[in-house]
């Protein structure tokens, strides 16, 4: 049984104007220990997928179809409260995107932690709580006194770090990563991502990686899935997808992303723009896009399939 088994995940938004297919359809699974990059262009549903399985979406938003099982508990059929004492933190633990807007100004990082620390296990004392943030600090490369810091005497890295410390103060077995390295520049990036994978593997942890950076991905995930207006179009192991990609969006997003190692080539971008998710296209949502579509695209909307081992892929145009 894998760790993590979301099976047909459907979450819509309700506007003034109707309902905003955020995400339709996403099914993927995680092993112990698996890191997954979720990409795709802002708006695809990343982020949705991502607060969808903390229970944690917009009072506007709601989870209309699918299963989220951690191990053998549907988490979609949790009570608020068992969801914060049983899941939030203590098993899936999210990394905000921008490291200074998740924190408050107002109070120092330890203050901030100890609170998100009681808020998932309320056993536990302030001065337990302090000792564990200190051995989370040596943990992420920080010195255990600057948590009596406030986050504006941080730098971006630094915050990024403390943030990190913060998503595994309560041991979850699954790390999600919204967009890890936004604000930061490329040196601290690299470090940031080193260090995330370095605890992914002493930990044991999950985790999914929210980016639409591919080289990001590539360098910290097993396996990579890739998302198109709200649904899940192709999904496989790292060096099949960037070798090989099926899905002539997934084709699109490859060769519109520069290879340090490839030869100088003038780099395409694709045509268009994500369809609006009030009234998303008929069949394909890709299907205005694509280069290749045919009648049945713009009809009947094309199951994601398997067409090799562990990778599978939503086209027609997929084949065996
Ligand atoms: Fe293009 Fe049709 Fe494949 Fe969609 S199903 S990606 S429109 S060929």
């Amino acid at each position: 049984m894998p760790l993590l088994d979301v099976q047909n995940l459907t979450a819509y938004y309700t506007i003034k104007r109707g309902s905003v297919k955020a995400v339709e359809n996403v099914s993927f699974s995680l092993e112990e220990g698996e890191a997954m990059g979720l990409a795709g262009e802002s708006g695809c549903g990343k982020t949705t997928v991502a607060l969808s399985l903390l229970g944690i979406l917009p009072v506007n938003g709601k989870i209309v179809r699918g299963k989220i099982l951690l191990k053998d508990t549907d988490i979609t059929k949790l009570s608020e409260k068992e969801l914060r004492e049983k899941i939030r933190w203590n098993a899936v633990s999210l990394i905000f995107q921008g490291a200074m807007n998740a924190m408050n100004p107002m109070y120092s990082v330890e203050d901030q932690i100890v609170e998100a620390i009681k808020t998932h296990d309320s056993s536990i004392t302030k001065k337990k709580a302090k000792e564990r943030i200190a051995k989370l600090f040596e943990m992420v490369g920080l010195e255990p006194e600057r948590a009596r810091n406030y986050p504006h005497e941080y730098s971006g890295g630094m915050r990024q770090r403390a943030m990190i410390a913060m998503a595994l103060a309560c041991n979850p077995s699954i790390l999600i990563a919204d967009e890890p390295g936004t604000a930061l520049d490329v040196i601290v990036q690299a470090q940031v991502l080193k260090l995330m994978t370095e605890l992914r593997k002493r930990l044991n942890l999950a985790m999914i990686m929210i980016s639409h950076d591919l080289s990001i991905i590539s360098e910290t995930c097993d396996k990579l899935a890739i998302m198109y207006a709200g649904k899940l179009v192709e999904l496989g192991d790292v060096l099949t997808m960037f070798k090989k990609p099926v899905h002539p969006y997934t084709q699109g997003l490859i060769a519109a992303f520069p290879g340090i190692y490839t030869p100088k080539q003038e780099m395409k971008a694709l045509p268009g723009s994500p369809p609006n998710l009030l009234n998303p296209p008929k069949g394909c949502r890709f299907n205005p896009r694509c280069p290749y579509v045919m009648d049945i695209c713009k009809k009947k909307t094309p199951e994601l399939k398997e067409v090799s081992k562990g990778h599978y892929v939503a086209c027609y145009l997929a084949k065996k």
